[in-house]
């Protein structure tokens, strides 16, 4: 039987505002970096709202652990002056992975600028930085809120990688099928770079239906019923959600996903739980993730 190739993981972390919050963070990406991890990512405000609280954090990680540490970095809002000063900080910081977004400007923030959509920042690192990069892209199974529709949400991704686009991670979803037709739409445009699922642990419900709605996530009814029903019962939600993204995730690796993405919101507990189960049905492919080496901060 031929061996299986090791899924890559990866986990997003967004930039604490407290000392509170970077103490928490750092015992999160510790544990985290334990399982040694393909990369973790920092999230980045649009229109450079958290720019030093990125840099700060990717600083922060790059020095106390061994795990590449890749920065979002968005564009709209943004002067390109300022993005090019950004990249150089990160080069000079040994920054070999970026996570290239358009961003969201925040209402009543500014003026959308000069680089309007991702694929013109793709553009930009290109022209600035050739190949120093490895860019990731966001891709979008369920649709892109903003898409005028979702052909040309898929031709977009395509804009992403004509401008030199690597890899892509998705939005996060419950629906595996959208996934794997949105992949199928993919290979259709001619479209063949790797497109990681980015995974939502699912610990609470209010916050989650929130950012879903924001994001054009679907909460399938099925679930959304259910997490409802639980209430304040956070056992039962983390119960359910558990088993939920647990599954989820082993339908994406059955049908080949080439890794995982953990939105991480900064707890190591969510994602390691999945990620220790999976291990009992995938051992190969996640070898690092072997449960007893870790214990995972709630
Ligand atoms: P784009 O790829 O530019 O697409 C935006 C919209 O414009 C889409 O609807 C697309 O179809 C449309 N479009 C693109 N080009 C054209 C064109 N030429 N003509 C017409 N329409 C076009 N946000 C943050 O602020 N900070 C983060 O750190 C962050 N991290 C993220 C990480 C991941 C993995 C994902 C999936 C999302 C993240 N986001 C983040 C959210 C993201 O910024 C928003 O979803 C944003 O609305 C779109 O960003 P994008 O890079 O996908 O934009």
């Amino acid at each position: 039987m031929q061996a299986k190739a090791p899924l890559n993981i990866s986990f997003e972390f967004f930039p604490p505002k407290t000392a509170e919050g970077i103490l928490h963070l750092c015992e999160a990406a510790e544990q985290l970096a334990e399982c040694q991890p393909h990369f973790f990512s920092v999230t980045f405000g649009a229109g450079g709202s958290t720019r030093e609280g990125t840099i700060d954090t990717v600083m922060m990680l790059n020095q106390k652990l061994s795990v590449q540490v890749a920065p979002h970095l968005s564009c709209i809002g943004s002067d390109p002056e300022d993005i090019l000063l950004t990249l150089h900080q990160y080069k000079e910081m040994g920054v070999r992975r970026i996570v290239a977004l358009r961003g969201d400007l925040p209402s009543g923030m500014g003026q959308a600028g000069e680089l309007r959509y991702a694929s013109d920042l793709v553009a930009l690192i290109r022209k600035a930085a050739g190949d120093y990069f490895y860019i990731e892209v966001a891709a979008y199974p369920e649709i892109h809120p903003q898409a005028t529709c979702a052909a040309d949400d898929v031709l977009n991704l395509k804009r992403k990688v004509d401008a030199g686009a690597n890899s892509a991670i998705t939005q996060y979803f419950f629906n595996p099928d959208a996934y794997f037709y949105y992949l199928d739409e993919c290979a259709r445009a001619g479209i063949h770079i790797p497109v990681t699922p980015g995974i939502m642990p699912i610990t609470q419900f209010s916050r989650l239906a929130r950012f879903s709605d924001n994001c054009g996530a679907e909460i399938p009814r099925w679930i959304r019923k259910r997490l409802e029903s639980y209430g304040d019962d956070v056992k039962s939600i983390k119960a359910f959600g558990l088993e939920v993204v647990y599954q989820l995730c082993q339908k994406l690796i059955d049908g080949g996903a080439p890794g995982l993405h953990f939105y991480t919101l900064n707890k190591s507990a969510p994602s390691l739980s999945i990620l220790n189960q999976l291990f009992n049905s995938y051992p190969e492919m996640l070898k690092s993730f072997e449960p007893k080496k870790i214990q995972a901060v709630e």
